[in-house]
Formats: C-alpha cells, sequence, structure tokens
C-alpha cells in the first residue's frame, strides 16, 4: 500500500480485517499529513435534480462514512453531526457531519494495526515500482528497494499520477488525467455566540462552530472556520493574504443576503492549506490498473476494431490497484470505495453496483482514448498474410 491518507488508511483497514497482510509506505513521518491533514471538512450530500454517477456515489458515500464514524469516533472526538444549508445551487438544508479527517484515518489504522497485520513505514518515499519474479518491487529514488509485494494499492493521491505515468511506458497517451487543486481555509477561535445555528454553504462552506477535544495545535478546540478556495493547476500548500481575502469574500456573501455581516473577533486568521487531486471528469480512481502497453499493442492488431472493445475487457498489470483522484470528497468517498476495491481484489465483485464501480474504474480515461484512435484497417497485404 502507499499513501497512508483517507485513501489508503481505508484501504489498509479494509484489506487488514478481511485477512490480508499490509505493509504500508508513505513519504510522509506519520499518517494524514498532505490534504487529509484538514483541520475539518464536511461530509455531506452533492444533491442534483438528476441523478448522476458523482449524486449517487456521494449519496453511498455519506452514509457509510457516518456509520463509520458513530462505530469508531466518540461525538466531540474528531467529528460531529449537523445539518448545512445550501443557498446557491441545491438549495435546502442538509444533513451532515463535521469531521477532523486524521481523527478518522488513526482510527482506521488503529484497527488494522489490531490485527497484528498492519506494518507501517514512515519517511519511506517511493519512486518507482518494478516487476521482479511475479512480485512488485517498491523502490527508493537510489533503486534501494523498500518492499517487495505480489499485490500493490496506489492511494498516493497526485503521487500516484508519476509512478502510473512510470507503469505505462513511454506513450503518447494520457491515461492519467489527474491534476492539482489547491485550497485554502481561512479559521479561528470561536468565542461567544456563533455566527450562525449550522453551517451554511454558498461558493464556500461557513462553519460557525466545531468543537473538538482532540483538536491538534496549532488549531483551536473550538473553531470557526471559512473554506476553501479552488486553484486548479496549483500545487503548493502556502497560506497566503489573498487567499484569506477570497474567503472573507465569500462570508460577505453569505451573510449579506441573509444576516448582518459577521464580527470574528480580533484574533488573526489562520489558515491551513493543502491540494486536492482530481481526475478530468471529478469522479474518483478506483480499480485495477490497466496495461497500457498491452492495451496499444491489442489495438494496433491487423482487424482490431477500436469499438469492440468493452471497458471490462480492458488488460490490466496483474495485482495493481488504485484508490486516487477523491477530489473534494475524500471524506464521501474512501471507504466506500475501498470497500469495494477490497471485495475486487478478493473476487467478490458481484457485491458492487456495477455502472458505479465502472464510472470509476482507472481504465476508463486511456480505454476512451483507444477508442478515439484510428482504427487499424487491415490491408490488403496484411489480410492476404493472415490468410496464408
Ligand atoms: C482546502 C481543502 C478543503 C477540503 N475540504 C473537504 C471537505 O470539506 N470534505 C471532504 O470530503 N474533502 C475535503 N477535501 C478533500 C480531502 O482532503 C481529500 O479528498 C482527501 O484528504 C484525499 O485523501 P488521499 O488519501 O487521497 O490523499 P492525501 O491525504 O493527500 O494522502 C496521500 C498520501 O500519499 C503520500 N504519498 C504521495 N506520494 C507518495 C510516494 N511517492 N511514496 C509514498 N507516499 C506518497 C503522501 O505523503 C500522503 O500521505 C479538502 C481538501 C482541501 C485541500
Amino acid at each position: 500500500m502507499i499513501g497512508a491518507g483517507l485513501a489508503g488508511a481505508a484501504m489498509a483497514q479494509c484489506l487488514s480485517t478481511r485477512g490480508w497482510r499490509v505493509d504500508l509506505f508513505d513519504a510522509a513521518s506519520g499518517p494524514a499529513q498532505a490534504a487529509s491533514a484538514l483541520p475539518v471538512g464536511m461530509l455531506s450530500p452533492h444533491v442534483t435534480r438528476a441523478p448522476t454517477p458523482l449524486s449517487e456515489l456521494s449519496a453511498l458515500g455519506v452514509d457509510h462514512t457516518r456509520a463509520e464514524l458513530q462505530r469508531l469516533l466518540p461525538p466531540g472526538r474528531g467529528w460531529q453531526a449537523c445539518e448545512v444549508d445550501n443557498w446557491g445551487h441545491d438549495p435546502g438544508r442538509w444533513p451532515a457531519a463535521l469531521v477532523r479527517p486524521s481523527a478518522l484515518v488513526q482510527a482506521w489504522l488503529d484497527e488494522a494495526q489490531a490485527t497484528g497485520r498492519l506494518t507501517c513505514h514512515w519517511n519511506s518515499p517511493v519512486h518507482a515500482l518494478q516487476a521482479r519474479d511475479g512480485l512488485w518491487c517498491l523502490q527508493d529514488a537510489a533503486q534501494q528497494t523498500l518492499g517487495e509485494a505480489p499485490t500493490v494499492v496506489l492511494a498516493a493521491a497526485l503521487g500516484s499520477a508519476a509512478l502510473l505515468q512510470a507503469l505505462s511506458g513511454a506513450s503518447d497517451w494520457r491515461p492519467w488525467p489527474l491534476h492539482p487543486v489547491k485550497g485554502q481555509m481561512s479559521l479561528g477561535p470561536q468565542q461567544g455566540k456563533p455566527l450562525a445555528p449550522r453551517p451554511q454553504r454558498n461558493n464556500g462552506v461557513f462553519v460557525p462552530r466545531y468543537e473538538d477535544a482532540d483538536m491538534p495545535a496549532p488549531w483551536p478546540q473550538r473553531l470557526w472556520s471559512m473554506g476553501s478556495t479552488y486553484d486548479r493547476g496549483h500545487a503548493n500548500t502556502e497560506v497566503t493574504e489573498e487567499a484569506h481575502a477570497r474567503n472573507a469574500e465569500s462570508l460577505r456573501l453569505i451573510f449579506s443576503t441573509h444576516e448582518a455581516a459577521p464580527a470574528l473577533g480580533d484574533a488573526p486568521w489562520q489558515g491551513w492549506a493543502g491540494v486536492r487531486c482530481a481526475s478530468l471528469d471529478r469522479l474518483p480512481m478506483a480499480g485495477a490498473v490497466p496495461n497500457v502497453g498491452a492495451l496499444q499493442a491489442h489495438m494496433a492488431r491487423p482487424g482490431a476494431h477500436r469499438t469492440r472493445l468493452d471497458l471490462s475487457q480492458v488488460p490490466r498489470l496483474s495485482g495493481v490497484y488504485a484508490l486516487t483522484a477523491l477530489g473534494s470528497r475524500g471524506l464521501t468517498l474512501a471507504h466506500w470505495c475501498a470497500q469495494q476495491l477490497a471485495l475486487q481484489m478478493d473476487d467478490q465483485t458481484k457485491h458492487a453496483p456495477h455502472d458505479l464501480w465502472r464510472c470509476v474504474d482507472p481504465a476508463r480515461f486511456v480505454w476512451k482514448q483507444s477508442r478515439r484512435q484510428e482504427t487499424h484497417k487491415p490491408t490488403s497485404a496484411s489480410v492476404a498474410s493472415t490468410k496464408l
């Protein structure tokens, strides 16, 4: 397993409780130190007028994560139930929860560790995967072996992209359209009466009050927050005054239309910035990793008909899986996807809703690309040689 954020921890928990022995490698010195270090995030459904794959996935995922929260964490120690008022699209009041992702990550890792089948390897950036004698060899930048296993799950958010690209070989295709989206949240200590009875969403979410007895420094145990900004293509985690100003503007829009302008106290605003990993169609990537070279070779064969190959027939790399591109919905999607992927890895695909699982298949981009390539029309010479 590579990556110890929401995706990797959920995967480690699902696999180890199903009997797998898991070695977890992460470049950081501990769990949840990248996007999953978000001080507080919202678990809420993605409501649309007509159902879409994302709205259906999110409905399943919200219920699933809420059950995980209730099972693993006492309220007030990593999460609290709430409702959210939506003012923009999908107007209305929806059930939601405020969650500190690192609490959930730790709870999943604790549960995995309790099985005795999880070993964590911190400060272990994986630079490359090499196939060797039926095993995948994880190598660092100096080509030293970090570990070997017959099965690997890439749950390293954007870090997965470089590893996947290297596995695809030199290719002019673009099978992994993953991109960074930087976000900054503004927050501060919540004092006195909260500015609203519940979170308000309109081009960002204002959380009037979140209380967490285990909140790590430097964040206040009781805080308000406003966020987050969206900067597509940016991959740094610098907190800027300019992003605070954009959050202040979003806050003003929420309150100027509905209540008096807020006063959040005199304390200087604190900020947290992280980088989301998003795919081209905004859906996650969860499933078996395609063998891009084998697919290209298949398509180049004389007589290969590009539109006849179903997604399920795309050749896969034996033993390599991905759970990445959770975008802005890691809380909603990580554990539901991890559970479905663990079932798939145990050959129990009948439990996954077939159509939705196709929508998150990591092979979907390269499959679509292969269908757009020029069909190889057999020449008379190649037909003749085939007949001979
Ligand atoms: C500002 C902001 C606000 C957000 N708000 C919400 C919200 O309200 N609700 C919500 O659901 N989501 C929210 N998100 C999104 C959420 O944080 C992510 O979807 C989620 O954390 C992604 O989890 P992950 O495990 O895929 O990635 P990460 O948490 O980024 O973990 C990836 C891990 O992989 C490791 N890694 C990377 N490359 C390598 C390598 N080569 N070798 C070894 N290890 C490697 C990293 O060290 C890291 O630990 C927000 C994100 C941001 C930035």
